[in-house]
């Protein structure tokens, strides 16, 4: 038989996130919204509560969360506000690259800086030439003695200014192009290492992106992940574990505005009645909350395959972050619909859910990127 129900510390989990959401998120959601700040005050109330960093392993100060416990835990920081939510989760992004290929003492070293200083880290794949097409990447790294010398462009990085590193992928051998692509961490007081100004964009406000330029900055030999070529290997591994985590932000998201849809349709009263008892409103309503249980399985699957070592990871990795961020774009359009104007109003907070759902169809992969990665798994022989 399969059993969908939670472990007692697995529930702990979804308590202790939603508790947090309740207190520091849901009430300062639309502040941060409107004012497309970093939520430091939230980053700092979440390492000093112990909700930062769940991946990392706990000895080196961690939660040591598998990624179904991740998939938890990102249900609650998506149902607050997925803006807020990243700010908190998307050290997980720049850190699966160390967590997957770091040494024992560059993770010591680089975990423990991180939440020593109670930190985030950004992680630089994008280029403004290189967005679906990884392997155009151009920026590179060439190594002249105990050190490499970065140059490139990045764009579109989550955390860019107020990261205390960078998870940066270049070329180290231009002659090899992207096959020598490899994965180093630059701290960003290096010198050399230029922020440009924040992207100005429709939701998930609370998270800061930025251009990044790196001018002959001088990286350490010892902040290379994995040996040289393996940053395409590395970039692709990591997607397999955090789709998962897209996935898992969407369908809380989509919860969150489900949930005030419904409730609001309880109490509208229209034509004498409330407007839940009209078929069409009710049918609405039954899609919403069908997609979303959907979306949930598929997410909850994909974690399970990606922890028992199923070959199956990369692709339900794929196909959670799919289906799930389209679920929400749906769920997130259909509670606007539900409440007429006032969930076109910012009061209801909805409008905010559905600007912040569309941005999971895009990062980590666009969903055309994703039907690509499924398609190429269900092709091969
Ligand atoms: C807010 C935000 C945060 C981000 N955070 C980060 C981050 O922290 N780190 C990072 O490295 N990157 C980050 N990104 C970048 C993000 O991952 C890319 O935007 C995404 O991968 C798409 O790349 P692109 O924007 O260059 O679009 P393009 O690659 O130019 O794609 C444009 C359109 O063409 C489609 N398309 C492209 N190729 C194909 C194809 N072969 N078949 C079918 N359709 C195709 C795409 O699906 C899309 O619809 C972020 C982006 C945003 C907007």
């Amino acid at each position: 038989m399969i059993d969908f129900s939670l472990t007692s510390e697995q529930q702990a989990i979804v308590e202790k996130y939603r508790d947090f959401a309740n207190r520091w998120i849901i009430p300062n959601r639309l502040k941060y919204d409107k004012s497309a700040e970093f939520p430091w005050e939230i980053v700092k109330a979440a390492y000093d509560e112990g909700i930062m960093n769940g991946p990392i392993p706990v000895k080196f100060g961690g939660n040591g969360y598998d990624l179904m416990e991740s998939a938890l835990q990102s249900e609650e920081l998506g149902a607050g506000c997925i803006g807020i939510g990243i700010g908190i989760d998307a050290n997980t992004l720049a850190l699966t690259p160390l967590l997957l290929e770091g040494t024992d003492e560059q993770q010591k070293k680089f975990f423990g800086w991180l939440i020593e200083e109670k930190g985030v880290a950004a992680y630089c794949l994008t280029e403004p030439n290189a967005g679906s097409d990884v392997q155009s990447i151009s920026s590179t790294a060439i190594r002249k003695g105990d050190k490499y010398i970065l140059n490139g462009h990045k764009r579109f990085i989550t955390n860019g200014e107020v990261a205390s590193f960078h998870t940066v992928f270049a070329q180290t051998d231009p002659e090899k192009g992207s096959r020598s692509l490899t994965a180093l961490v630059v701290p960003t007081d290096l010198p050399g290492v230029e922020i440009l100004p924040r992207l100005d964009k429709m939701g998930q406000k609370a998270s800061v992106q930025n251009e990044i330029k790196y001018h002959d900055v001088e990286v350490p030999v010892e902040n290379r992940l994995g040996d040289e070529g393996r940053g395409f290997l590395i970039a692709m591994r990591t997607f397999d574990r955090t789709r998962t985590g897209v996935a898992a932000l969407s369908v809380g998201c989509a919860r969150s505005a489900f949930e005030i849809a419904k409730d609001w349709s309880k109490n509208r009263i229209q034509f004498g009645k409330p407007i839940a008892a009209n078929q069409a409103i009710g049918f609405m309503l039954a899609d919403m909350a069908t997609e979303i249980e959907a979306a949930r399985l598929i997410t909850w699957y994909a974690a399970w395959s990606y922890d028992s070592g199923q070959r199956t990871a990369s692709k339900l990795s794929a196909m959670s972050k799919l289906y799930a961020s389209d679920a929400a774009m749906r769920v997130t359009t259909d509670a606007v619909q539900v409440m007429g104007g006032d969930g076109y109003s910012r009061d209801f907070h909805v409008e905010k859910m559905m600007r912040d759902a569309k941005l999971c169809q895009i990062y980590e992969g666009t969903n055309q990127v994703q039907r690509i990665v499924i398609s190429k798994n269900i092709l091969k022989k």
